[in-house]
């Protein structure tokens, strides 16, 4: 599972946390805004307080246990030369061994945008390096170009539960 969100609903929705590769970072991890070294940490520590009113933070801000600095997300930025990549880096490894052992993969690319391409470049040097082809489920932008495969301009969950039912509907 190659993702771009930084949420972690694949590890929440049951994915095996090691077959993932968040290529953005995630939001539940936080670490240092200079930074000091390169430790994460969980941000389920931090429950922060809103003034919803007035749309402030109430408190102080979340601060690195190592050297006091103000914590941020673990997330890249745009222009983001303080991401800690190295959690993302050890994904991004596990990731190509996986797909060094997979001849002709399928890759299903779900909802990725023109706007930032990570996703779709990732889906294109998979198909073209392992020979394999793409599905591409998008309901704007689904065509797939020169890459071999198809589009399927309609929404994620409306394909991928037709999908299964077909899928079921062969197996049965
Ligand atoms: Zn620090």
């Amino acid at each position: 599972m190659f993702t771009s969100n930084v949420d972690g609903h694949f590890q929440n929705a049951g994915f095996d946390p090691l077959r993932i590769d968040e290529c953005h970072g995630s939001i539940h991890r936080l670490q240092c805004l200079v930074p000091c070294s390169p430790a994460l940490w969980p941000a389920s520590g931090l429950q922060p307080a809103v003034d919803e009113t007035r749309c402030e933070l109430l408190g102080p801000l979340p601060a690195c246990p190592h050297c006091g600095a103000v914590a941020r997300p673990n997330i890249l930025m745009f222009d983001d030369y303080g991401w800690v990549e190295e959690r993302r880096a050890l994904q991004a490894a596990r990731c190509r061994g996986w797909l060094d052992q997979v001849r002709r993969p399928v890759v299903i690319e779900i909802g990725a945008g023109l706007n930032i391409p990570t996703v779709r470049h990732f889906a294109h040097r998979v198909v073209l390096r392992h020979g394999g082809s793409l599905i591409r489920i998008n309901p704007r932008e689904a065509d797939p170009g020169s890459m071999p495969g198809i589009g399927i301009p309609a929404g994620a969950l409306e394909t991928l539960t037709a999908i299964d039912a077909l899928l079921g509907r062969k197996q049965a």
